[in-house]
């Protein structure tokens, strides 16, 4: 059997490795050891697997295997921020980003596509166009080379990666199955353990996708609005023209009532010069987001090469947030730190032509709501 035909152990959920298992006519109590050495203990090597027997591991050896995405680049900054430049199948790459928030929460920002189809006219993604979908190996891989970095996991209440947000390249809910196979592996015990709370799938708004996700998973949602109108919406993220703001507004709420006290939903909104950020604009968007229960993430624009489109003045900005606030609204904007942030990604970025860094800048603010929370 060549690499092609294993399976690769790396992105499958608690169930579907119990499936594995069966299906080589092993016992189940194997998925749980398997599973740990794996997320806990960062292995990829069945010799190391000691509790398993030794004809097991060679049969594992054989027909399986656990395939992390290859580090192409990594960069550990001494404020804690660690970058991962990823080589998936195919020659493609991924960035991946841990930023420390505090003492007590590290961040990782997880992409789930290469490219995306859905060509916002605010994101470099959007502008690469779409190449494929990441496999859930590939997309929890990123959470396993990020908690790798740290060493094998001996104290399971210490968590390298405490919180992760789908805010990198692609759009998540376009690449339904695997994103909810990796989150289910964010929270699963035997995974990453992480609460509810602190795993974070953001969407354009793919309307019967967030449909599809209620009752299946229960994750904190961010929904990228940035407009409070469809006419504009519409220009600025061509899936409103599908899925209109009160459909997604609908969906949200359907969302969030299924998963009892004190849940909301982020609404992130790109601040762009002119464009979105005048006081109608923020009048606008205090009303139509009456209806329902959430909190708000400003992110200033964050320009790159051939965008038409200009950050707004530090002025513009907090009049935006000060008319939300007014509103009734809690708002966070992204912090200054985003930029360091940035400008080391930046570097990154252009030592190997990978358009993801702006993935790193819109964390802040999400994570400092995530973070508040009672896990
Ligand atoms: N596809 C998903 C998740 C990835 S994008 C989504 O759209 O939600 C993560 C966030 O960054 C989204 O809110 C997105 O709209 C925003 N974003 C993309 N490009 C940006 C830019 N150039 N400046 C500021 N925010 C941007
Ligand atoms: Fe895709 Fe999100 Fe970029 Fe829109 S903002 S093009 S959905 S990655």
């Amino acid at each position: 059997m060549n690499a092609d035909t294993k399976t690769n152990l790396l992105g499958l959920t608690t169930q579907q490795m119990e499936t594995f298992f069966d299906s080589i006519g092993e016992k189940r109590f194997r998925t749980a050891q398997v599973m740990k050495w794996i997320h806990h203990y960062g292995v990829d090597n069945f010799d190391d697997m000691t509790n398993l027997s030794k004809p097991l591991r060679a049969k594992l050896k054989e027909i399986a295997e656990v395939r992390g995405p290859e580090i192409v680049y990594q960069d550990f900054s001494d404020d804690g921020t660690r970058k991962w430049v990823l080589k998936v199948d195919g020659g493609s790459c991924i960035e991946t980003v841990l930023i420390p928030m505090d003492e007590k929460r590290r961040t990782l920002c997880v992409s789930s596509q290469v490219g995306c189809s859905l060509d916002c006219s605010f994101c470099s993604t959007g502008k690469q166009g779409f190449q494929r979908n990441l496999t859930a190996a590939e997309i929890i891989g990123q959470v396993w080379v990020a908690q790798r970095s740290f060493g094998p996991r001996t104290d399971t209440a210490k968590r390298p990666v405490t919180n992760v947000v789908m805010m990198g390249m692609g759009e998540p809910l376009m690449n339904f199955e695997p994103v909810m196979a990796s989150m289910r592996l964010m929270l699963d015990d035997m995974g990453y353990g992480l609460s509810k709370r602190r795993v974070t799938l953001s969407t354009s708004g793919v309307v019967p996708q967030i449909e599809k996700m209620i009752g299946q998973i229960d994750v904190a949602l961010a929904i990228s609005l940035h407009a409070p109108n469809d006419e504009l919406r519409s220009e600025l993220v061509p899936i409103n023209q599908k899925y209109p703001i009160q459909q997604l507004l609908d969906v949200c709420q359907r969302y969030l009532d299924t998963l009892g006290d004190n849940r909301s939903i982020t609404i992130e909104y790109t601040l762009i010069a002119g464009v979105n950020d005048q006081p109608q604009h923020a009048a606008q968007l205090a009303k139509v987001l009456r209806q329902l229960d959430c909190k708000i993430n400003l992110i200033p624009f964050n320009p790159f090469p051939n965008s038409d489109y200009q950050r707004p003045s530090r002025n513009a900005i907090m009049r935006f947030q000060s008319a939300m606030v007014d509103a009734g609204y809690l708002v966070t904007v992204r912090s200054t730190r985003g930029d360091d942030i940035d400008a080391a990604c930046g570097q990154l970025v252009g030592q190997v032509m990978d358009r993801t860094r702006r993935s790193a800048k819109y964390i802040d603010a999400v994570q400092i709501d995530a973070g508040s929370d009672v896990g």
